[in-house]
């Protein structure tokens, strides 16, 4: 077929129309604002390209893409699959990029959720459950005659001294708790802690010595043990295990170590859980997925006190700050201005000095507000004197730009803010959590900076295997 035919779109104000364009060409739909340009190209071809194409998926992938609704048209013809690459400026989305736009990103975020692998976001350590057998097996393969001790997770990393807590040990029937890494005695040991530092409290449940004995009862006894401590350890540790293997006599320089175990899917030393695997996780444009410090933006957006009064040697009254508002030749009557005049009266702050000259705790009120204390503020209608905090134009502006449904507002508080990279996602945008996610050893977000020739090739290795791929031989291009 050679030509995209629709034939009576009615979507949104198209007039039942039927065009016919020229397939594999670039193809320019022009027309006055509000004529149905968008509605064509978006809302009838793109999502009808779509809808056929999630179709087509399995019923298992669809459940995770949403129900497409089918466009208001009579027929296309002569539609391949649909990427869309969204309008400039229309929807002005700071979070999209190419590789977000285009849907591909959806399919990226399936795939992690079914086939990715949960680490731990601080050690990086894979995140499995373990079931109580599955933890006896592994601390039956320590090497013969290793000394362990099996301890309970309590309190880990916190600050307090602690003392509700050995009680509750003790009262527990436990004669031993480690603290910080010290076992001690909870009958004869005196245990006071700092209480504005962190601690580690972790009960003592069983001291052992690994050992496979030949005699079968001796075996099935001390098998019956260790799976009866490492029951009670996961009780009282919430699920949480640590295995304390302690130095070997004969091996010089062992420090012995700890091994540590969880029923849950989260990381048994830092007991940082990893949410479910879902398809939201990956994604920025939710709070499911997007990294709480940026808020999945990548950057931090903050006024910047330079772009405000770009030219210091002005003074308040001659217009320094560059918020056309907070100028006395405010357009809309004054509003703004009137309150820092009243802050001015209030604090003796000179309006008629350069800001430059003004003193730094003077700048601090103008720019930050009052912190709390309220001044005489002239209401404009009734002409009565009430008292009010003054928030600050910095704050004033960032808050306006969160509340403001207008993009031109937006877009104007925007110049007088910097941008710098986030500094917990480092530009990536999505909650740790998620970026510990690996589908074959690289996350999503390593998968998205790649050119799409390399995730093509992939994705397609992917799909023979879910296993890595050999390392590369040294020397290989
Ligand atoms: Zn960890
Ligand atoms: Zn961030």
């Amino acid at each position: 077929m050679k030509t995209l035919k629709v034939i009576g779109a009615r979507v949104h104000n198209l007039k039942n129309i039927t065009v016919e364009m020229p397939r594999e060409k670039l193809v320019v739909i022009t027309g006055l604002s509000g004529s149905g340009k968008s509605s064509l190209a978006f809302d009838t071809i793109f999502a009808e390209g779509q809808r056929r194409y999630v179709e087509s998926l399995s019923a298992y992938a669809r459940q995770f893409l949403g129900r497409m609704e089918k466009p208001d048209v009579d027929a296309i013809e002569g539609l391949s699959p649909a990427v869309s690459i969204d309008q400039k400026g229309a929807s002005h989305n700071p979070r999209s990029t190419v590789g977000t736009v285009t849907e591909i990103y959806d399919y990226l975020r399936l795939l992690f959720a079914r086939a990715g692998t949960p680490h731990c976001p601080i050690c990086g350590r894979e995140v499995t459950r373990q079931s109580a057998q599955e933890i006896v097996d592994a601390i039956r393969r320590l090497p013969e005659g290793s000394r362990v001790l099996i301890l309970a997770p309590v309190v880990r990393g916190r600050k307090g001294t602690h003392q509700n807590v050995l009680e509750e040990i003790r009262k527990s029937g436990f004669t031993r708790a480690r603290v910080d890494g010290v076992v001690y005695d909870l009958e004869t040991d005196e245990i006071s802690l700092d209480r504005y530092k962190q601690h580690t409290i972790e009960a003592v449940v069983d001291r052992l010595v690994i050992r496979t004995p030949a005699d079968p009862q001796e075996e099935a006894d001390f098998l019956a043990r260790l799976t009866d401590s490492v029951e009670t350890a996961l009780k009282f540790g919430d699920g949480y295990l640590t295995v304390h293997r302690l130095p070997d006599r004969d091996a010089e320089g062992d420090k012995g170590e700890d091994l540590f175990f969880s029923e849950h899917l989260a990381c048994p030393e830092h007991g940082v859980s990893v949410p479910e695997l879902e398809p939201r996780l990956f994604s920025f444009n939710t709070p499911y997925g997007a990294c709480p410090v940026c808020q999945g933006l990548g950057f931090t957006q903050k006024i910047d006190p330079e772009l405000l009064i770009p030219d210091p040697s002005l003074s308040l009254a001659e217009g320094a700050i560059a918020a056309k508002e907070w100028t006395p030749n405010a357009i809309r009557g004054g509003f703004y201005w009137d309150r820092l005049v009243a802050v001015a009266k209030a604090y003796g702050i000179d309006l008629h000095k350069p800001v430059k000259d003004l003193p730094k705790e003077h700048l601090d009120i103008i720019l930050y507000g009052t912190q709390g204390e309220r001044v005489p503020m002239k209401s404009r209608r009734r002409h009565t004197i009430r008292y009010k905090q003054f928030e600050g134009i910095i704050p004033n502006l960032e808050r306006r730009y969160r509340e403001t449904p207008s993009e031109h507002m937006r877009a104007r508080i925007e110049s007088f803010m910097s941008k710098k990279p986030c500094p917990a996602c480092h530009g990536a945008r999505l909650r740790p959590e998620a970026l510990a996610v690996t589908v074959a050893g690289v996350n999503i977000v390593e998968v998205t900076s790649w050119p799409v020739s390399r995730t093509l090739q992939w994705v397609k290795w992917l799909g023979d295997d879910l296993t890595p791929p050999p390392p590369r031989e040294a020397g290989e291009g």
